[in-house]
């Protein structure tokens, strides 16, 4: 993943810093607007990252120690991570074989009593059927957070990624689509939600700082919980707006390059690309295959690739198979393992050319025979 950053973010970025206002402030409250508009949510509230997002999000749903919390291992570590910060306990359910996400059979298997929420992760941009899940997990009484890091552009059933999520987290990572250095942001529909959300991301204060200065009369803040500094900045808010106008393009491109990938492969035994599910499309933040029945190991075709000028990455990890929880049995996680063991994440950015698709895919070809 290469950002696309270009003069226009540099200049929105400088006249952040001129206007001498460069924490939170107008230009966060604006981006939070825009963004939360164009996933269809009702209310944005910026944070500094999405694993921020993600903690924060389950602070506000109450999920404490003793509480179990559905979550895939297939899926960076974040989403693992954010359930221990409050306290609770990461159960981990497979996922499906050719979205990568979790479902309700996968989720059912691993339930308990305990079970208070599910995270469902938008893997590598592919949408996770967001119907079935939401109506399951509205059946089992458990909230469903979603992790949307990586899902910006994606869609399902017709509607962006996110729009009806009750709690959805994003990433503006540089390796998302979406950059904004760091940052992150939670979407919600809900105005209470929002307002909790907002005192939780800045120190549990009843008033935002910028609100207290831009005030004429002095405001005397509280303090109304135990909370934290996730704030983001308005410079990261400046580049974040001039990305928005960037992302139609940016999927397009990449949907587009996507296809030229599928038809260049199509004939190569042994390698399964991923695709669109029934249900929706996805952005390709991650355009992976798995090696099924191919003639040579993933780490000997990653070798090769990188020996012939292109960098490929390993597929998505698995974090049950991470030192940081070893102290977990997990269930079995087959396809998980599958999936993170035998696909690899072939370059997909605005500056690959046709030129570059078909050295690629010539280096696979060799492989396969
Ligand atoms: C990138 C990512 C995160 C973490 O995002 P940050 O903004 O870097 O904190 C969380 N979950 C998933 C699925 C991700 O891909």
């Amino acid at each position: 993943m290469i950002p696309h950053l270009g003069e226009e973010e540099a200049q929105a970025a400088a006249d952040a810093v001129r206007s001498g206002w460069v924490a939170q402030g107008p230009r966060v409250k604006q981006f939070e607007q825009e963004f939360a508009a164009l996933v269809g949510a009702s209310h944005g509230v910026a944070t500094s990252s999405c694993t921020t997002a993600l903690h924060l999000a389950l602070v506000l749903l109450g999920i404490k120690p003793g509480d179990e919390v559905v979550v895939p291992s297939f899926s960076f570590i974040a989403t693992a991570n954010a359930v221990r910060y409050v306290g609770a306990t990461p159960v981990f359910a497979d996922v499906d074989l050719a979205t990568g996400n979790i479902t309700v059979e996968t989720i059912d298997s691993v339930r308990t009593p305990r079970t208070r929420a599910v995270i469902a992760v938008h893997q590598g941009g592919v949408p996770f059927d967001t119907a079935a899940l939401r109506k399951a997990a509205d059946g089992w009484g458990v909230h469903l957070v979603e992790d949307a890091a990586c899902a910006a552009g994606s869609t399902a059933y017709g509607q962006p990624a996110g729009t009806g999520a009750a709690v959805a987290a994003w990433s503006f990572h540089p390796r998302k689509l979406l950059t904004t250095g760091e940052g992150g942001m939670v979407t919600v529909d809900d105005a209470l939600f929002a307002g909790r959300l907002r005192r939780l991301r800045e120190h549990g204060m009843n008033v935002s700082a910028a609100d207290r200065h831009a005030s004429s009369q002095p405001v005397l803040e509280a303090y109304l919980e135990t909370a934290f500094n996730y704030r983001m900045t308005d410079i990261q808010a400046a580049i974040g707006l001039v990305q928005l106008g960037r992302l139609p393009g940016l999927v397009a491109q990449r949907r587009s390059l996507a296809t030229r990938y599928h038809e260049l492969l199509a004939d190569i035994e042994g390698l399964v690309p991923v695709r669109d599910p029934a249900y929706g499309q996805t952005n390709y933040q991650s355009f992976w295959v798995l090696l099924d029945g191919f003639k040579t190991t993933r780490d000997e075709v990653l070798a090769e690739l990188a020996t012939r000028g292109v960098s490929a990455r390993r597929g998505i990890m698995a974090a049950h198979l991470e030192p940081a929880y070893a102290d977990i049995t997990p269930p079995p996680l087959p396809v998980t393992e599958r999936l993170t063991r035998n696909s690899l994440i072939l370059p997909l950015h605005h500056k690959l050319t046709a030129d570059d698709q078909e050295h690629i895919v010539s280096v696979l070809r060799g492989l396969s025979r």
